[in-house]
């Protein structure tokens, strides 16, 4: 039952002394209320917290929070605390807790005093755990950071995957809430298969950050790269800004050269000892340096609002990676400028930091590079292809604000190409990959072509003046105009959708710009 609206309204003005709900908030506290389960999906900053206290605070008996990361819990429980009086509100369980202080939460817990419990996936895997929560009125169960569950996700854990079997010894009545801030669609079919979600109320807020502006730069030598950042900076004079390197001497040598081009900036990576990295931290936080070049390591938990600018010295490993990492830009919704330094080179420098994993790690690590070179390479609108990859459909003509829509490439004529790749998809009964329907256009033979006999297919060779080069880069735009799809539960294999199908019927104009060429010979001299 859908909760009175001045209820909800008193309640969050009383817990939190905020006036009005952001976004999807409210509709997403209604479903927990009313025992649905719930998938919510929101970018970091949208207000994910509030969604599972507000009805913890609300519901008879105490609400379990899943959370990875040990180290904020206490944030957060402390943030809870904060509206209210009572400090037995709100605790959390994990292993850094001695015995005496688990006794007083479990005593709370018993008394009925505690409506938010933050647990450690790690916390759940103890019996004597779950016998205690068995016995305790519990009123749902929420699982942040839900993207952990899944190996397609930034920062899979696989104690996630036991959790849904660890909430059924509980109870298999729990409602569950699921919340993440990094889902593309195989993330979030992961999650709804993996917790069991059933028949939930699914809330997916946009992913556009409307005031980032974002640019791919061809990287050069290195001293000419530094220049050029160098150059960037003093034109954002007493800005602050983080550079992100793909590794800790990179950090330090970038660091140094800045200095002694008269940029006042730290550098900041895991090898540093604590101390130091709290102190450069906090040099960053209170603009004392303008710039800190740092490793991935650094940002998580940062909440500077008034990052100007993020560059990335190296392409980062994954789409996602760099959402995120561009994501520390301009949370005041002011200015946020992100550039990314991209050549061939740092791409096999990528790919070699996986060597020593399993092939399966490989195999998705380089799936996840692919895309990212798509992206730099692409002449399509940046942010189109940044929201196409967490699922969601970019309609413009022109954002204004990346590097492709303020400077438009030449656009060309495809209508009669796209038919070509459609009845190739066609003709190949929607059962293999982009390689494959790439080579029968282009008329490549192989061992399995030949087995096959698609070498016999109209369509075999029908493309042959362009390159593959030319062929992926328009299956991409066709991905991103939702002409064709890539199953994600069958290994990529290419479907046409049934705006294709329309445009097989009826074929119409379609103009598209065509992908930057790099030049492989722009060759950069750093050593790692
Ligand atoms: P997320 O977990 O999605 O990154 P948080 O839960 O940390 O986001 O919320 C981001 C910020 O927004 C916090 O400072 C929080 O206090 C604030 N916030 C959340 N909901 C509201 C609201 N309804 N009105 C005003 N501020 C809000
Ligand atoms: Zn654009």
């Amino acid at each position: 039952m859908a909760v009175v609206k001045e209820r909800l309204m008193d309640a969050l003005r009383e817990h939190f002394g905020f006036d009005s709900f952001k976004g999807n908030q409210e509709k997403i506290i209604n479903s927990i209320l009313s025992g649905k389960d719930t998938f919510v999906i929101m970018p970091t900053g949208g207000g994910k917290s509030l969604c599972y206290q507000l009805p913890a605070l609300m519901s008879p008996g105490c609400a379990l929070i899943v959370s990875p990361l040990i180290a904020l819990m206490k944030n957060q429980v402390d943030l809870v605390r904060g509206y209210s009086s009572k400090d037995n509100v709100a605790h959390f369980l994990n292993s850094t807790l001695s015995k005496a202080q688990i006794k007083k939460v479990r005593a709370d817990l018993t008394a009925g005093k505690t409506k938010l419990l933050y647990v450690a996936p790690e916390t759940l895997t103890k019996q004597e755990n779950l016998d205690f929560f068995k016995e305790l009125e519990i009123s749902f169960i929420a699982v942040d950071e839900a993207h952990c569950i899944s190996e397609w996700g930034h920062d899979f854990r696989p104690e996630y995957r036991r959790l849904k079997e660890m909430i059924d010894q509980i109870s298999d009545k729990l409602p569950i809430i699921a919340l993440t801030a990094t889902a593309t669609p195989k993330v979030q079919s992961d999650i709804v298969k993996n917790l069991g979600l059933n028949k939930a109320n699914i809330f997916i807020s946009s992913f556009n950050r409307p005031n980032l502006y974002y640019e791919i730069r061809p990287k050069r030598k290195k001293d000419q790269t530094i220049k050029d950042i160098v150059k960037f900076i003093h034109q954002h004079k007493g800005k602050s800004g983080i550079i992100y390197t793909l590794n800790r001497k990179t950090t330090e040598e970038l660091a140094d050269m800045l200095v002694a081009n008269g940029v006042k900036a730290v550098a900041y990576h895991a090898g540093l000892d604590p101390s130091t990295r709290a102190q450069r931290q906090d040099m960053f936080l209170h603009e004392d340096t303008e710039v800190i070049v740092a490793t991935i390591a650094f940002g998580m938990g940062i909440d500077k609002p008034d990052v100007r600018f993020v560059i990335h010295y190296n392409i980062p490993k994954s789409l996602e990676n760099y959402y995120q990492e561009t994501g520390r830009a301009g949370r005041d919704g002011l200015e946020g400028h992100c550039i990314c330094y991209y050549s061939h080179k740092d791409v096999q420098k990528l790919e070699h930091l996986m060597r020593d994993k399993s092939l399966s790690e490989r195999e998705m690590g380089a799936q996840l590079i692919n895309e990212t070179v798509a992206y730099a390479e692409s002449a399509v609108c940046r942010r189109k292809v940044i929201l196409h990859y967490f699922g969601e459909h970019f309609e413009t003509e022109n954002c204004g604000q990346c590097d492709n829509c303020r400077n438009p490439k030449e656009k060309i004529e495809v209508k009669n190409r796209v038919v070509i790749m459609l009845k190739a998809i066609r003709a190949l009964e929607e059962r293999f990959g982009s390689e494959y329907v790439i080579n029968v256009i282009t008329g490549k033979t192989s061992p399995q072509i030949n087995t096959y006999r698609h070498d016999q297919l109209e369509v075999f060779g029908e493309g042959k003046e362009f390159d593959a080069h030319f062929w992926n880069s328009l299956m991409r735009q066709m991905m991103l105009e939702g002409l064709i799809e890539k199953d994600i539960e069958e290994y990529g294999l290419l479907k046409v959708t049934d705006k294709g199908t329309k445009f097989l019927k009826k074929p119409y104009s379609i103009m598209v710009a065509l992908n930057h060429q790099f030049d492989e010979d722009a060759v950069e001299d750093e050593e790692d």
